[in-house]
């Protein structure tokens, strides 16, 4: 893992480092280019106007003699020294038949003779006259003395090659040089950002199942690794509560086995102590059994949360007339409360439908009303309500059971539907609670797509509310 990692941060680093390199080196090159190809048209321009001046100039100059030769009658400007370089400015004039009229500037080396028809208009060419000379000559004819002439005026090209060399040269060394050190700094640079993800790898790898409190360290929590390890904080965050949720059930069940487990065998240890008559062997055995009931009822219980967490339990929906739902359920319990002679009461909107699977919503019901009837004291009524709340939008069905029973102080209220919650535990195992009723009440009912929320005064009784998305159109059934 560890060698794998590492590769990981190395190939990512190089790879950014290298499309850096790339890109950097395109957009040089292409600068380069741009310079370069900016650099020789000025060049040009400048020595094909001084070309151009020139040529004018000699226009304006040249005249002819009686003998037909060509002279130039104005004095020199401060070229002169220039004509005397290889390949430096020159001035000719040439017959149309071939003939050279007149000359300016070194001798060496020879411009070749004007080839082929003159052209009517000024041209400008590049010529190689001998190695290591090449000169722009612009050429035209024009008439002096009434015959038309060919003059050519030329200048060394030498320097502005030698300028754009040099330039060529300083961009070839300069370049490499230059994507060099970016490259160099493209890998520091890369090298830091994604230091902090060798950081919290590290720290990812040291998180176990026991140390699940840890986080991953955040220098920036705004950048992109900064939201990348906050969302992975977050997700530990999440697996941290359902680790200790999980080891909480784990243990509080465990804990709950044991009891009916330890009455069984003292009860068991008790009475094969000494001899007993059968009539008080059979009440130890209903004993027995009654801590075996309570095993069982409450490993269904478990069985039945355990289903809940993985997701197992079908929701088969069904649509419900709540009202007769609500009367069945009551009726259904009504031998427990008639046991300590509590009335119960239903009261009842018609035409309170919902959708949802009915064993699951009467598990849901039935903890409660149990709970009502096993809080309140005896020749109490309990009284449930059913009626139906039309919002825009957000239809609700609402199912009451309000207790006149001795309610709930507001430091439960805010536990009582977390798993082996119970507000007295000694008098609450008397009666068979395990603290689990209300945790399966709501887990029953948000898993119909409803809420299940408490209102309780000490003293004054307590009202379990469900809330159901309502069903407006019915269908005949
Ligand atoms: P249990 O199965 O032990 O009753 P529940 O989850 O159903 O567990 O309830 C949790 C705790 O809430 C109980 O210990 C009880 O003290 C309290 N409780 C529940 N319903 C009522 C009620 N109607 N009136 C007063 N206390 C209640």
């Amino acid at each position: 893992m560890r060698p794998g990692m590492r590769q990981l941060a190395f190939s990512l680093r190089a790879r950014l480092t290298i499309w850096y390199t790339l890109v950097l080196a395109a957009i040089l090159l292409a600068y380069a280019g741009g310079v370069y190809a900016f650099l020789r048209q000025n060049l040009y321009r400048e020595l094909d106007r001084r070309l151009h001046d020139e040529f004018e100039a000699a226009e304006a100059s040249l005249e002819r003699r009686a003998d037909g030769t060509v002279i130039r009658v104005v004095t020199r400007d401060a070229h002169t020294h220039e004509e005397d370089a290889p390949g430096g400015r020159r001035l000719e004039v040439w017959s149309l038949e071939g003939a050279r009229l007149y000359r300016e500037g070194p001798e060496r080396p020879a411009l070749p003779p004007p080839v082929g028809a003159p052209s009517s208009t000024e041209e400008t060419e590049t010529v190689r006259v001998e190695p290591g000379t090449i000169l722009r000559v612009r050429c035209g004819t024009y008439p002096i003395g009434g015959t038309p002439v060919l003059i050519r005026v030329a200048r060394s090209e030498m320097g502005v090659r030698h300028e754009l060399t040099e330039f060529s040269v300083g961009m070839a060394l300069g370049l490499p040089a230059a994507v060099l050190l970016a490259c160099l700094g493209g890998y520091f640079l890369a090298g830091r950002a994604l230091k902090p993800v060798g950081q919290m790898a590290a720290r990812a790898r040291s998180i176990t199942a026991e140390r699940l409190e840890e986080r991953l360290p955040i220098e920036n929590p705004d950048d992109e690794l900064g939201q990348l390890g906050t969302v992975f904080n977050g997700t530990l965050a999440r697996l941290e509560r359902s680790f200790e949720s999980l080891r909480r059930f784990t243990s509080d069940a465990a804990h709950e086995l044991r009891t009916p487990l330890t009455a069984l065998r003292s009860v068991g240890e008790v009475a094969l102590r000494e001899r007993r008559s059968n009539p008080a062997y059979r009440e130890v055995i209903a004993s027995m059994l009654e801590e075996v009931d309570r095993l069982s009822r409450l490993v269904d219980t478990l069985l039945t949360l355990s289903r809940s967490d993985s997701g197992l339990v079908d929701i088969g929906a069904q649509r419900l007339d709540l009202s007769q739902f609500a009367r069945e359920t009551v009726d259904d319990m009504a031998v427990l409360a008639d046991e300590k002679r509590q009335r119960m009461t239903v009261e009842s909107e018609p035409d309170v439908y919902v959708d949802v699977d009915p064993g699951l919503l009467r598990q849901a019901l039935g903890n409660i009303l149990d709970n009502a009837i096993r809080h309140s004291p005896e020749d109490v009524p309990i009284h449930v309500s059913v009626y139906r709340i039309l919002a825009d939008g957000s239809d609700r069905a609402v199912l009451e059971v309000i207790d006149q029973g001795p309610g709930i102080e507001v430091a439960h209220q805010r536990r009582i539907f977390e798993r082996f919650y119970r507000v007295d535990r000694a008098r609450s195992r008397e009666d068979g609670g395990v603290g689990l009723g209300l945790s399966i009440a709501q887990w029953a009912v948000q898993a119909n797509g409803g809420s299940i929320e408490l209102e309780s005064q000490p003293g004054e009784g307590s009202t379990f509310r469900i809330q159901l998305p309502l069903v407006r159109q019915v269908a005949h059934a």
